[in-house]
């Protein structure tokens, strides 16, 4: 009896969590591969994903790359452990753990961690383009995409890319994904045309290009910056009205969101 009483439990606990209601917290804080610097955790670890969602960071960004015998990673670099990522296959490379003593990251595990006691924190997918090939970065995006349908995490993801045709193709694959492109060469009606949700660009292209920041808010598009580390920035950043802000410091972010809250007035 007690050991029904407990199965029955737990697949009850189960089940909430995997049904557990999102609220996005609203800090406007994305966590640049994860919240790593406080705690000296490797980029793009799960233990930076946990500290992001520990820290109830609005969101958490990481880097999918996808290996020769195409599984998908979390890395930045398109070589790790200075083997090519795309020339070996997930064995070859997961010989050599991270600094922390984890695993080299699927993205199943990572969202598998991601989706663990998480209530308010978005996971932003950052698809790399290929080095060897333009496809196998569209592959990529195709099986990130699949996945994330598979696990039913569509309503905890964002989806980023330097690469146009990667983000043109989520958006055929999933209509009502949200996809923000990185590189800042494109307009926001550029953008608005092709049904890309928002840019997230480099603080810079903002700063020459104001104009943008107004068009996106008209067009009810998402505005995003990165990668954000210092006050002055955030400050900016925060008076324009950004709705994101990506950040390898989300500590400090949400330290410039209090005090913006909290300010007086100007007499
Ligand atoms: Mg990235």
């Amino acid at each position: 009896m007690r050991i029904l009483v407990a199965s029955l439990l737990s697949f009850f606990l189960i089940g909430c969590l995997s049904t557990q209601p999102i609220t996005f917290a609203d800090n406007k804080a994305i966590a640049h591969r994860g919240a790593w610097k406080t705690d000296s955790l490797p980029q793009n670890s799960i233990a930076s994903l946990r500290k992001a969602i520990a820290l109830k960071a609005a969101g958490s960004e990481f880097d999918v790359r996808m290996t020769k015998d195409q599984v998908l990673i979390i890395n930045h670099d398109a070589v790790y452990a200075e083997d090519t990522i795309e020339l070996k296959t997930y064995d070859e490379l997961a010989k050599h753990k991270l600094k922390n003593g984890e695993k080299l990251p699927t993205l199943e595990a990572y969202l598998k961690a991601g989706r663990k006691y998480n209530t308010q924190t978005r996971l932003v997918v950052e698809i790399k383009p290929s080095l060897v090939d333009k496809n196998q970065g569209v592959l990529a995006a195709e099986k990130a995409v699949a996945l994330i349908k598979e696990m039913k995490l569509q309503h905890m993801v964002a989806y980023i890319s330097f690469d146009y045709e990667i983000l043109k193709h989520i958006r055929y694959l999933e209509p009502y994904a949200i996809t923000q492109y990185l590189t800042g060469d494109k307009t926001p009606t550029e953008l608005n045309a092709d049904g890309i949700n928002g840019a997230d660009y480099h603080i810079s292209v903002y700063r020459q290009h104001p104009e943008w920041i107004a068009e996106l808010k008209e067009n009810g598009m998402i505005l995003n910056a990165w990668t954000v580390n210092t006050s002055e920035d955030m400050d900016w950043l925060l008076a324009q009205g950004f709705d994101f802000i990506t950040t390898d410091q989300p500590e400090l972010l949400f330290e410039r969101v209090r005090n913006l809250m909290t300010k007086k007035p100007a007499k």
